[in-house]
């Protein structure tokens, strides 16, 4: 494993610890074993421990042992396998109405585009279907990457530009698409730092990240077996996975060092998708829809933000 010396985030060196437990000590030991079942080598954690800290200045909370590179390829590829079989697929024509159909239409409304015209990039896609919504909407050309083969080869076959991010050309992306990435990245700002260039003048990059809500409480309890979105749940600081738990400020401050502002979202946008001839959502897909703005701004469990250049 390795040591972060300062906030991965904003850099400073100043942060306050919450949390502190050797992986192999219990509750946590119990958790990773069977959260990570037959897989789990707990040999490879054995020069790190689990501590997590909250940065004076931005407010991140991060952990301070972070996976290297042949933890994180036995994390992700070998220990969490099982859990990332490849999903059932959804049928093209439900995507178009989908969220992440509307999400796109909601992107050419504000960079005042056709989906047809719009240049996107989705970083960190999974199995593509972010990208293949936006296909179902009319856009042509976008690009997308993942750090497994298999899920690049699945999207490249859905119609997307599966591509390494140095081959993607500065200055042209409408929107950078990262849902669920930012949290798991060793080093955020590094990354930031080489999708910024990839934006147009009016590109915008979307974060969205799980977001810890009273935690201090919730590591008190220590529930680390707590379900997901339950009240003691502890899934946005999850160990060796969720290294940085993120708040506005500490996006907002990250982004800050690359000339990044926030882009505000006229309410008007997120219902681009009514009235598209796509075909009807599905009532759970056009209720969630008609919340979405609400859900965005006050949802307790995600943190989902839009930034451009200052
Ligand atoms: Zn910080």
């Amino acid at each position: 494993m390795e040591i972060r010396q300062s906030c991965p985030a904003c850099g400073s060196r100043n942060a306050l610890k919450l949390y502190s437990s050797p992986f192999s000590v219990d509750p946590l030991d119990r958790h990773l074993k069977v959260y990570y079942g037959e897989h789990y080598q707990p040999e490879m954690l054995a020069n790190g421990s689990f501590i997590l800290e909250r940065c004076n200045s931005c407010t991140l909370v991060f952990q301070k042992w972070v996976p290297n590179s042949e933890l994180l390829n036995s994390l992700y590829g070998k220990w969490l396998s099982s859990s990332q079989l490849r999903p059932e697929l959804p049928a093209d024509h439900k995507l178009a109405t989908s969220r992440d159909g509307q999400e796109v239409l909601m992107i050419a409304s504000v960079v005042q585009k056709r989906p047809e015209d719009l240049q996107l990039l989705d970083y960190g896609m999974g199995w593509g279907y972010w990208g293949r919504a936006a296909i179902a909407v009319g856009v042509k050309s976008i690009f997308g990457f993942d750090l497994a083969a298999e899920r690049m080869e699945e999207a490249a076959a859905k119609g997307i530009t599966a591509i390494e991010l140095d081959q993607v050309p500065n200055g042209t992306i409408d929107f950078i698409n990262t849902e669920q990435v930012f949290e798991h990245l060793v080093d955020p700002f590094g990354v930031l730092q080489s999708l910024a260039p990839k934006l147009n003048v009016n590109g915008i990059l979307k974060i969205s990240v799980p977001k810890a809500n009273d935690l201090q409480r919730r590591l008190a309890i220590a529930d680390w077996d707590a379900p997901k979105y339950s009240k003691n749940s502890l899934h946005s600081v999850h160990p060796l996975e969720h290294v940085n738990c993120w708040s506005a400020r500490s996006v907002l401050a990250m982004a800050k060092r690359l000339g990044l502002v926030e882009q505000s979202r006229p309410f008007q946008s997120y219902y681009s998708f009514i009235g598209k001839n796509l075909g009807f959502p599905a009532p759970k897909d056009l209720l969630k829809g008609l919340a979405r703005p609400i859900y965005h701004r006050y949802s307790r469990n995600n943190l989902y933000l839009w930034l451009r250049r200052g």
